[in-house]
């Protein structure tokens, strides 16, 4: 898990850069604050003003750990300057569905220790879902944890982003609890936790919030079993 810019800088929406590579409809830029998406979470939006106009991104692909800016132009070739801006709205609806789902995960796992989170993913339209390793839960059960999870937001708990060693294994137990979608360890070999005061603790390199009350209400829109053992949540913004 590469150190992104808007790890460093949250609030950062816009900001000048320079084109480093780039082919045409992508571009490659000596900083960005689009986060590239991964881990199930969709990548950021936004646009790259440049000297004849404004291209709107429509995917970041990551080759070989550069960023490319896929752009909806596919002729457009970019050199020089560029201003990017992020779209703060799906930033911030991203956000409030990825920490939302942490809090979930969290509450499954208390409820029924050990559970694995199998697969996740955080889309553009404001849903998401989650899969659970989960086999003899009741759906209702799970269905009634929407509740559990709007009790945290109205409670407003802090949430950070702190880095540790990932070799200290004391310190990591119990920190990665998905099957598929664990981070790897930044170059110099530290893991990204984020923390929710009082709630979860949990390694992950995706966008979220900086307090649990700037999500709106949560709401579950469906339960599934896929397969003997995976539970399917799916779930949106209440609002
Ligand atoms: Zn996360």
């Amino acid at each position: 898990m590469a150190v992104y810019l808007c790890h460093e800088q949250p609030d950062l929406h816009e900001h000048g850069a320079v084109v480093v590579d780039a082919a045409p409809g992508r571009v490659a830029l000596d900083r960005s604050a689009f986060h590239p998406g991964g881990g199930g979470q969709v990548c950021d939006a936004g646009t790259l003003e440049h000297a004849g106009g404004t291209a709107t991104v429509t995917a970041i692909e990551v080759v070989d750990d550069v960023a490319w800016h896929v752009l909806d132009d596919p002729a457009l070739l970019l050199a020089g300057d560029v201003v990017v801006r992020i779209d703060a709205e799906h930033r911030s609806r991203v956000a409030q569905l990825h920490t939302d789902s942490h809090v979930l995960n969290a509450i499954v796992y208390e409820r029924w220790p050990g559970t694995l989170v199998t697969g996740a993913q955080i889309n553009a339209d404001g849903t998401g879902r989650m899969d659970f390793d989960l086999s003899a839960v009741d759906n209702d059960a799970l269905r009634a944890l929407a509740a559990d999870v709007n009790a945290i937001i109205r409670q407003g708990a802090d949430v950070r982003a702190v880095y540790v060693d990932a070799d200290d294994g004391a310190t990591v137990a119990g920190l990665v609890r998905s099957l598929s979608v664990a981070p790897p360890p930044t170059p110099d070999g530290r893991l990204r936790i984020i923390e929710i005061d009082g709630v979860d603790r949990q390694a992950c390199g995706g966008t979220h919030l900086s307090n649990m009350a700037q999500s709106a209400p949560f709401a579950i829109t469906k339960v599934e079993s896929k397969g003997a053992r995976n539970r399917r949540v799916r779930f949106r913004l209440d609002g």
